[in-house]
């Protein structure tokens, strides 16, 4: 029994680790980005035009781009929407430039996939619906013979998509949805994260078989308890098999809002804190632009990825000697695209300085009407509180850190 004398546990190494250790994924290439490896964890997004509208998606596909996403996925759901993925293609490079491109195949979609695959760099199949087993109502069980029939048939129909994406060098998502999983996964594991990564191993099985490695493996769900669960079911069973492939990440309807961002964190941050994720997806009911500010704000505060200035501002209280939100507002506004900075806005000298976190600069209050100035943890001037954007600004400048908006 322990007693109170004695000494703590040792904590594992990993408990000291300040920085995230990301999974040893293979690297994929999706035109000219990659997934995995040791490539940054991607942001991608998906446009909801209508691909037969070959202006207007092409209009979205640059919107998203320009925005930062950098792998931009569209919905297939004939043949015609297939073969404008041609025009779309050749339009991107003729007045923007090469966007990495994904289709997403749904119901029984050999054929459109085929077609697709030739113009895009990346296709997304749906275990659950590739080949779409119509749900019968009487039926209570699936008997061996009947899964491995359904399993060939699943062969058939993936061998001729898996040989043209192999043979041209272009990737696959086998993406696997809580919400679709085939009827005789869910007759033999339940709907449960187990049915998920089998439907994912099974496809994964199909690939190898033809030597195909260029796979990236996601389990949505819109709950986000499951999703945690099959991606970590999914990696252990990977190790188990010494598979590397990396992850897609997402929670799927996610809905708006505050809510629809902060589920989509839960899920996909939760993940990529213990080193799991190569890609993420936020899906929300809105704009698809809005989604890439998510993903890069999970990034950036996890430290995966540096895409915007860091702020650290205290919460303010009592002690606070201007009005923080104002001057915080004001600060960003001023040094938002001095992207690679920390700045620190804090209300008091008595806990401010010391609580800053090794921001580059910092704005605190020292007394009424007046602000000091750091660099690190160096004051280096006090200031009259109406002159302190403009001598951080200044201060920055004299750094030579400073760039023109
Ligand atoms: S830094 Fe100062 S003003 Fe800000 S919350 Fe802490 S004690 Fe209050």
């Amino acid at each position: 029994m322990q007693t109170l004398s004695s000494p703590p546990a040792a904590a594992p190494e990993a408990a000291f680790d300040t920085k995230i250790t990301r999974r040893r994924t293979r690297p994929v290439k999706v035109g000219d980005v990659t997934i995995g490896g040791s490539a940054p964890v991607v942001v991608q997004s998906m446009i909801n035009e209508d691909t037969l509208d070959v202006e207007a998606a092409v209009a979205a596909i640059q919107r998203l781009h320009e925005q930062g996403c950098e792998i931009v996925r569209v919905t297939v759901p004939s043949m015609a929407h297939a073969r404008a993925l041609a025009d779309i293609r050749t339009r991107l490079l003729q007045d923007y430039q090469p966007v990495p491109l994904v289709a997403d195949v749904h119901h029984n979609g050999m054929k459109i996939a085929l077609e697709v695959a030739k113009h895009v760099d990346k296709v997304r199949i749906n275990p659950g619906l590739y080949v779409f087993e119509k749900p019968t109502s009487d039926r209570t069980e699936y008997t061996p013979e009947e899964f491995a029939k359904i399993g060939t048939k699943i062969r058939e129909t993936l061998e001729p998509l898996v040989i043209s994406l192999r043979d041209q060098g272009k990737a696959m998502r086998i993406g696997v949805n809580h919400g679709s999983l085939a009827e005789r996964m869910l007759f033999t594991y339940g709907d449960t994260p187990e049915g998920m990564v089998e439907s994912a191993l099974e496809f994964i099985r199909i690939c190898e078989s033809l030597e195909f490695y260029n796979l990236v493996i996601s389990l949505k769900a819109s709950r986000v308890p499951v999703m945690l669960a099959a991606y970590r079911l999914m990696v252990h069973r990977m190790d188990e098999l010494g598979m590397d492939y990396p992850l897609h990440l997402g929670v799927t309807e996610a809905g708006d809002g505050d809510y629809g961002r902060i589920k989509s964190t839960a899920g996909i941050a939760t993940l990529l804190a213990a080193g799991i994720g190569d890609t993420i997806r936020v899906s929300l009911t809105e704009a698809p632009e809005k989604e890439i500010p998510v993903c890069y704000s999970i990034l950036q505060a996890l430290g995966l990825r540096k895409t915007m200035v860091e702020y650290v501002a205290c919460p303010s209280c009592g002690r606070t000697l201007f009005n923080l939100e104002d001057v915080l507002h004001k600060v960003r506004s001023a040094t938002s695209h001095l992207t690679g900075l920390d700045i620190a806005v804090m209300g008091c000298i008595v806990n401010g300085p010391g609580e800053m976190a090794d921001a580059d600069y910092g704005y605190v209050g020292k007394q009424a009407g007046a602000i000091a100035l750091y660099r690190g943890r160096e004051e280096i001037k006090r200031v009259p509180e109406a002159q302190g954007v403009e001598e951080l600004i200044n201060l920055i400048k004299a750094d030579g850190r400073w760039v023109d908006p």
